[in-house]
Formats: C-alpha cells, sequence, structure tokens
C-alpha cells in the first residue's frame, strides 16, 4: 500500500537512459574501466516522492518487478540521501517512496536516476544550498550513471562515463525497448568481457572501439538523424551480454528484420534498445515484437535530467 503524503511530499522525476555508444577501455587499479559514451535520456522514468521525517526510510513500488531493489543501506536512493545530509549538516530524515518505470538491473541506470532524483529531492526539501556543482559532485561519488541522471538529454561521458560533456541532438529519436524479467549484473558483465578479451576471444575483439567516440555518431546526433547514427551505434559490453543471455542475439536479429534501422544492447544489458526511423516505425516494431510474446515499450529521447514535479 502506498504511503504517500502528496501534500508534504517533494516529487521529483528521472529518467533511464540508453547508451548510444559505449567504448571500454581497460581495466584500471580501482577497478573500473575507462569509458566513451554516449548517454541518452529517454522517457521511461523513475519518480522520486521524498517526505520530512525523523529518520530515513524507503519504499519502492512500481511497474516492472521490483522484487530485486534493497530496502537497506545498499539502496542508492537511500545512499543519496544520507550523503547529502551528511555532506550538507542536515539533521533531518525523510521518507522515500520511489515508483520504478526502468527496468531493475535492465542497463538502463535505473538505481542511478534514483539517486539523482532523491538528491534533487532532498535538496529542495531542506535547502542545503549546495548548488549544481556540489549536486553533480555528490552524484558521482554515488555511481558514475547518477551525473548523467541528474543532467540528462544527450552528452558525451568520459572517464569512469561520469565526466559529462552536453551533446548537441536535434529532434526526438523513437527506441523500441524490449526488456527481460530476468537482469543482468553490471559488474559481472564488464569482467566477463575482461575474460573475454584476455583469451583474445573473436567476439570481443570484433566489437572492440577505440576510446573515442566516433565524429561521424556526433553529427548524426547533431542533425537528427536516425538513419545516419544506427550504423555508427556501438555496444563494447554486448558480446559479454549475450554469452550470457544467448536469447538477445534472436531478439536484436528479429527487430532488425521488423523494421528497426539497428538494435543494441543498452548499457551493460540485457535491456535491448532498438532505434527506428520514427513514431509510426517504432509502433510497427514494437507491435511485431509483441506479437512473438516479448515485452516491448516505445519511448523517445532526449528528455531533461532529474526534475521537480511538486
Ligand atoms: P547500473 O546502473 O549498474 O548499470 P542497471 O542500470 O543495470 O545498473 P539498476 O536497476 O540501476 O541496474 O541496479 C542494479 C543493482 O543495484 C540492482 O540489482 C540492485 O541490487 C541495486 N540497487 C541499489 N539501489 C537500487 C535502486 N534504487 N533501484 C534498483 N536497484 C538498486
Amino acid at each position: 500500500m502506498s504511503t504517500i503524503r502528496h501534500t508534504d511530499a517533494v516529487h521529483v522525476r528521472a529518467p533511464g537512459k540508453i547508451n548510444v555508444y559505449l567504448g571500454v577501455g581497460p581495466r584500471h587499479d580501482d577497478g573500473y574501466h575507462a569509458l566513451a559514451t554516449v548517454f541518452q535520456a529517454v522517457s521511461l522514468y523513475e519518480d522520486v516522492y521524498a517526505t520530512p521525517a525523523d529518520g530515513f526510510s524507503l519504499e519502492v513500488a512500481g511497474s516492472v518487478d521490483v522484487s530485486d531493489v534493497p530496502l537497506d543501506d545498499r539502496n542508492l536512493a537511500l545512499r543519496a540521501a544520507k550523503l547529502l545530509a551528511r555532506t550538507a549538516g542536515i539533521d533531518e530524515g525523510v521518507h522515500l517512496d520511489i515508483r520504478k518505470g526502468v527496468p531493475v538491473a535492465g542497463g538502463m541506470g535505473g538505481g542511478s536516476a534514483d539517486a539523482a532524483a532523491t538528491l534533487v529531492a532532498c535538496d529542495a526539501l531542506w535547502g542545503t544550498g549546495l548548488g549544481p556543482r556540489g549536486l553533480h559532485e555528490l552524484a558521482a561519488r554515488l555511481g558514475a550513471d547518477v551525473p548523467f541522471a541528474l543532467h540528462g538529454g544527450t552528452a558525451v561521458g568520459t572517464g569512469r562515463g561520469d565526466e559529462l560533456t552536453p551533446a548537441l541532438a536535434r529532434g526526438r529519436f523513437d527506441w523500441v525497448l524490449v526488456l527481460s524479467e530476468q537482469g543482468l549484473s553490471t559488474p559481472e558483465i564488464y569482467a566477463r568481457l575482461d575474460e573475454l578479451r584476455t583469451h583474445g576471444d573473436a567476439l570481443a575483439d570484433d566489437a572492440t572501439s577505440l576510446l573515442e567516440v566516433p565524429v561521424a555518431l556526433l553529427q548524426a546526433l547533431r542533425a537528427g538523424d536516425a538513419a545516419e547514427l544506427a550504423p555508427v551505434m556501438l555496444n563494447d559490453l554486448e558480446a559479454a551480454a549475450v554469452l550470457d543471455r544467448p536469447d538477445l542475439e534472436a531478439t536484436l536479429a528479429h527487430g532488425v528484420r521488423r523494421g528497426a534501422l539497428t538494435g543494441i544492447v543498452s548499457g551493460s544489458g540485457p535491456t535491448i534498445a532498438f532505434l527506428c526511423a520514427g513514431p509510426e516505425a517504432a509502433r510497427t516494431v514494437q507491435e511485431e515484437l509483441r506479437a512473438t510474446g516479448r515485452e516491448a515499450l516505445h519511448v523517445h529521447g532526449p528528455v531533461p535530467g532529474a526534475q521537480i514535479l511538486s
């Protein structure tokens, strides 16, 4: 049962993301990989309602399966609230009610979106005065994808993916997402890629990109041209995700046969994102995929990052 108290809650919405490009470099000593990525925020959202409280508490519900979401201090939203309170010297608590629309462990940064939304909501609730730069710093400490969920739109991410440069993207891009019932663990998929590379696996080598976003991809985004964007999209993690989940290959092939310009595993997967020529084409691809029993959603991007709705 919902315990949302709409009257005194701050409501913030933050989007999930697709990696239009994900080039993965070697693993650093701190465990992170150097990345060259392009994020696009899409119209699949997390809603966070933050209500003043004495301590810190959390409830999670949503349109996706939330049974694997931790409710203790492993939860990124709870960690975000506590980190903000600690940093800003706030002596108050908060109750967080999270409504998830982004698949859990789906490669779309749902937990990161929760953390970003929580930072914005608690900042509004407590009036911390940290400002956008302060929030960005805390976001980067919480996770590599959290800064992008704050900013949204389309952006190039370097470093661990958290050093962001906004990218110009004209118009709108239509995507059809195919969700999986079973999530994939991001660290496990990175480890699988390392293994593939160490053993010189051809599949991984083929997909290995330069650690630089291709100029043609940035141009296609700037022009708002989906047909030009499709052939230059790439995800270095795809080979590792497909190795874990061979069924993804058939889904990728099916969507393209049914009219998508291209399909790509989103981040560490298993969500697949099909780029379509426009809304009409996307509706057709969505229907064709649904007809095979797959869960398919039509979304668009870019959309804004974490925003206060009330
Ligand atoms: P990543 O952001 O690591 O790429 P993802 O987008 O694939 O991950 P998320 O849904 O963000 O997937 O969460 C991955 C894992 O993080 C979950 O399996 C869960 O154990 C943990 N987690 C922590 N906080 C949250 C949260 N607020 N929502 C969902 N999962 C969370």
